[in-house]
Formats: structure tokens, C-alpha cells, sequence
């Protein structure tokens, strides 16, 4: 009740995506989408709970990085020579082989992107539990928008498969920890897309300056 009554108040409209059919400012239920009535276009999904569930994901995905990014994913040896890599190791071998735009592109994709939106994730799911933190986790939303385009673990991913596949003629290969731990964090990845909504994150600031509004009324009220 509340809520729409926050969300008439700021007189936004929502245009359907795929047909631009406006439909005033309707947010899905929670745990339920919003679809649009002409072509059918689910507009907005709700995940319940989902500002608990974008901190639990992106927490364990922080935590997860540290043995996925240092342990090795691949042990590659023919007859008595071996190697383990990991996914610095890779990054650092393309930088010593002098393709310094390469490894700074797999470097930014598979490492810096990745980190910086599991960190961002877990600044605005926090952040916005304390009204303090309003402006900063607005902008962390919008830095975030950039962000999760460049974060390509899946593509990764693909890479080792195709080396895996590829190399298993040629020598023993064999698959690490680190690789698991890699899965582990592309599966988180693919979750906080799931669970995060940011409409949540708008819609409880704007209760919270509701709120404040209210109090700050009654206290000037004789
Ligand atoms: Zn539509």
C-alpha cells in the first residue's frame, strides 16, 4: 500500500521494452513478473528477497575468486614435462610473450570485471540498508549497469573447455581444483543475475525518504 502510493507519487511510467506500450509505473509482485498485456513481453521480474539473496550470492562469489583466480584449473603434462595453470599464470604468460593488449583484455574480462561487479553487487545490497549510503549505492547501480557487460567468465569458460578437448590428444590433462572453483564462481555469476532486481534497491530508498519525509513533518507539526 505503501508502496504504490510511492510509486503514483513519482509519476514515472514504464514503456514495455518490446513494443513501447506504457503501462504507468506497475511493479511485479513479489516472486512474480510483470508481463506486458499487447505482445505478451515479461517487463519486470521480482525476486523475493531479493536484496538478501544479490548479498549472500556476491559474498560467497568475493570468496570464491581468491582459490579460482590463484589455484590452478589445468595440469597439462607429456611424458616427463608438466605444467599446472592458473588463471593469473595464463594472463601473466600472454603479458612475458609480449601480446600486452590480450592479456590486458583477459586480464580486465576474466579477473578485474568479474571482482568488480561481485563487489559492487555486494556495496549496493548492504549499502542500501542505511540511508547514509543513498548517493554512493546509486551511483554503484549505474557503474554497475557498465560493468556486468564485461564480465565474460562463461567465455572463459569456453576457452578451457576447447583446451581441454583439444590438448587431451597431445599429452595428460588433467583437472584441478581451481577449475572447480572457477565453475563454483561462473554458476554464482549467473545467479546474482538472477536475483538482483534493482527496482528493489530504488524502491526501498524511496520508502526510506518516504519515511524521513513523514517524520520530518511531524516534528514541525505544533
Ligand atoms: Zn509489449
Amino acid at each position: 500500500m505503501e508502496q504504490s502510493a510511492t510509486d503514483s507519487a513519482s509519476g514515472w511510467q514504464r514503456a514495455c521494452h518490446e513494443c513501447d506500450l506504457l503501462l504507468g509505473n506497475n511493479n511485479a509482485p513479489p516472486g512474480g513478473k510483470l508481463v506486458c498485456p499487447r505482445c505478451s513481453a515479461v517487463i519486470h521480474r521480482n525476486p523475493a528477497r531479493s536484496i538478501h539473496y544479490t548479498a549472500a550470492l556476491s559474498i560467497s562469489g568475493l570468496l570464491l575468486f581468491i582459490p579460482a583466480a590463484t589455484l590452478p584449473l589445468l595440469n597439462f603434462s607429456i611424458i616427463a614435462f608438466g605444467s599446472e595453470n592458473t588463471l593469473l599464470n595464463g594472463v601473466f604468460s600472454l603479458f612475458g610473450a609480449g601480446y600486452i593488449w590480450l592479456a590486458s583484455l583477459v586480464l580486465f574480462c576474466s579477473v578485474v570485471a568479474p571482482f568488480t561487479r561481485f563487489l559492487l553487487l555486494a556495496f549496493i545490497s548492504l549499502g542500501c540498508l542505511w540511508g547514509a549510503l543513498d548517493r554512493p549505492v546509486s551511483r554503484a547501480v549505474r557503474w554497475y549497469q557498465h560493468i556486468k557487460e564485461w564480465a565474460m567468465l562463461d567465455v572463459y569458460m569456453l576457452g578451457v573447455l576447447v583446451a581441454l578437448i583439444k590438448m587431451q590428444s597431445l599429452g595428460k590433462m588433467v583437472v584441478e581444483s581451481g577449475l572447480y572453483c572457477f565453475v563454483g564462481l561462473m554458476v554464482l555469476s549467473n545467479l546474482t543475475l538472477l536475483s538482483f532486481d534493482q527496482q528493489s534497491v530504488w524502491r526501498r530508498m524511496a520508502r526510506r525518504r518516504a519515511a524521513a519525509a513523514v517524520t520530518d513533518a511531524g516534528g514541525v507539526t505544533p
